[in-house]
């Protein structure tokens, strides 16, 4: 795997990989990689010739009261798991300049009233910062296919949403969640919690896959939601949010519209925010 920290040696590592025919898929990333980030990493493989995931802590989606300062950091357990996936290129900016040189320079990229909903209404100018650093990845590194999970519904949606307008020829592809044994998502925030909380924070998937039951039966989404809120409390887990939406994330008022559904869910469990979803058809 071809390590790049700047955006020189990145130039010269696509220059390389250009020589040889196929598709270029890329996967970002923030790094401290699990089996989620590497699932996204074997899709982003059997869909293209070459892959390219780049790992970038970028401090413009962390907000003031964020753990930018303590986001796990793992660099060298990563590198060998993607050597182990067999990446191609591993894009590792050494600092924000590499990925911004001309910081008045930026191309703010907004994610509209959209990004100030669920996830965004805890973390203003969250999925600005988000999309901002996507369409720069994209614009420096020109891939013709981009990986993203599942897990982060409403990024992806922003995602493809921002990707239409200004890369319409890339063709984004979303990975399913992938979840520990007891069902929790993976992911690297899970790293602050105990076994205990971990035990506890399982209960959101579990409290989602109920919903979709409720659902199914014809249990209208007032209740729905009220006996899963009921249930999280009952169990010291408060929601930020626990809704049901179609899959593009307009609101849905009642449980016989057809079609594609999520129900996701975000809470707290001390000061790590636990977010999940769940799709389902009906
Ligand atoms: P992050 O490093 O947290 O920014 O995540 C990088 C990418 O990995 C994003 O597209 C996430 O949605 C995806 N991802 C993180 N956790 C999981 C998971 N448990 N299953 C699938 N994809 C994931």
């Amino acid at each position: 795997m071809i390590i790049a920290k700047t955006k020189y040696e990145l130039n010269e590592a696509l220059g390389q990989i250009s020589l040889s025919p196929g598709k270029l898929a890329l996967v970002p990333t923030m790094g401290n990689l699990h089996q989620g980030h590497l699932s996204l990493v074997k899709l982003a493989k059997l869909n293209s010739s070459k892959t390219i995931t780049t790992i970038f802590v970028n401090p413009l989606q962390f907000g003031k009261n964020d753990d930018f300062d303590n986001y796990p950091r793992t660099i060298e357990q990563d590198i060998k798991k993607l050597n182990d996936e067999n990446c191609d290129i591993l894009f590792l900016p050494k600092s924000r300049n590499e990925m911004f040189p001309d910081e008045t320079e930026i191309q703010l990229i907004k994610s509209g009233s959209l990004g100030k909903e669920l996830c965004g209404k805890l973390r203003p100018d969250h999925f600005d910062g988000v999309l901002t650093v996507v369409h720069r990845m994209f614009n420096i590194i020109k891939p013709d296919i981009a990986v993203f999970g599942a897990k982060d519904y409403q990024q992806q949606i922003l995602i493809r949403n921002m990707s239409k307008s200004y890369f319409p020829n890339l063709n984004i592809l979303t990975a399913p969640i992938v979840r520990s044994n007891n069902g929790l998502a993976l992911s690297s925030r899970n790293n602050y919690l105990s076994n205990e909380e971990l035990d506890l924070a399982s209960n959101l998937f579990k409290c989602l896959k109920k919903s979709v039951d409720l659902y199914q039966l014809g249990e209208s989404i007032e209740v729905i939601i009220k006996t899963a809120k009921e249930f999280l409390i009952s169990i010291n887990l408060v929601p930020d949010y626990y809704e049901i939406r179609d899959e593009l994330l307009s609101p849905i008022f009642n449980s016989d519209q057809v079609g594609k559904k999520v129900i996701l869910g975000s809470l707290k469990i001390g000061n790590t925010r636990i977010i999940d979803n769940i799709e389902f058809n009906s």
